[in-house]
């Protein structure tokens, strides 16, 4: 079992994450994507892939709400360079935060894509209300040639075909099992199945009462959720392929 997207090293798992990393262990997780947001959590983030090299996959990516420093981009091409096995993301374009400058967004966007393509590594993509400017880029750039993750997607049906036709693939949140996410659930219909990930998100995006299978307090997602959230999800999508596209996408070449 594989989770594709996840913040392990989120500060309100602080003082629990070792019980959580140890639940996740032995309930079958194999491999998890953790995403740094910032230079803040960057150096946890590699921490924690160092300490459980089997489990961890460090990702270090300038998330869309944060403030790009000026030394964000060395440091982050210090991390990639430093870290083993490190991946890109979680970065992107989000127009549904409040008071965004989308201008900066694109720049530190674009910055990361060129990065990923240059060393062709993962990149994991973050994208709310901001379809139109993404697709621009991506139609327009040199891409990485394993492909790149849109995680969370929730975009439209009508856009899947052009997206993965450029590399794309396509993770399913625990979140999108609420009953009222049912347009999502459909659009994950018609997404190839062997362009489909699945993931936690966690400790955010809590899946429904039905998913949780591990409580942690304050309504937070405990990752070891991902075994529930998959067999839920497999009532609806085809989840055939995912352990096959998460080895391709994240583990290809390294
Ligand atoms: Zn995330």
């Amino acid at each position: 079992m594989q989770d594709a997207h996840s913040h392990l090293q989120d500060p309100r798992l602080d003082g629990i994450r070792n019980n959580i990393i140890k639940t996740m262990v032995e309930r079958g997780v194999s491999r998890c994507v953790v995403n740094g947001t910032s230079p803040k959590d960057w150096q946890l983030v590699a921490d924690l892939a160092k300490a459980y090299p089997e489990l961890i996959i460090p990702s270090f990516g300038l998330h869309p709400w944060q403030d790009p420093s000026p030394q964000w981009f060395r440091q982050l091409t210090s991390y990639l360079d430093n870290v083993p096995h490190a991946c890109v993301g979680e970065c992107g374009l989000d127009r549904w935060v409040e008071n965004y400058d989308i201008k900066i967004q694109e720049d530190v966007f674009v910055s990361q894509l060129e990065l990923a393509t240059k060393r062709n590594l993962p990149l994991s993509i973050h994208c709310l209300k901001a379809w139109g400017l993404m697709l621009e880029i991506l139609e327009s750039k040199a891409l990485p040639e394993r492909g790149f993750l849109l995680h969370s997607y929730s975009g439209s049906a009508e856009l899947v075909t052009r997206l993965a036709s450029l590399g794309a693939y396509f993770s399913f949140s625990g979140y999108f099992l609420h009953e009222r996410k049912q347009n999502l659930r459909d659009t994950f219909k018609i997404i190839p199945p062997e362009r489909i990930l699945i993931e936690t998100d966690a400790p955010d995006m809590l899946p429904p009462e039905s998913c949780i299978e591990h409580r942690l307090k304050l309504e937070l997602n405990h990752p070891a959720n991902i075994n529930k959230i998959t067999t839920e999800a497999s009532r609806t999508i085809n989840t055939s392929r995912i352990h096959d596209n998460f080895v391709r996408f994240f583990e290809l070449g390294f």
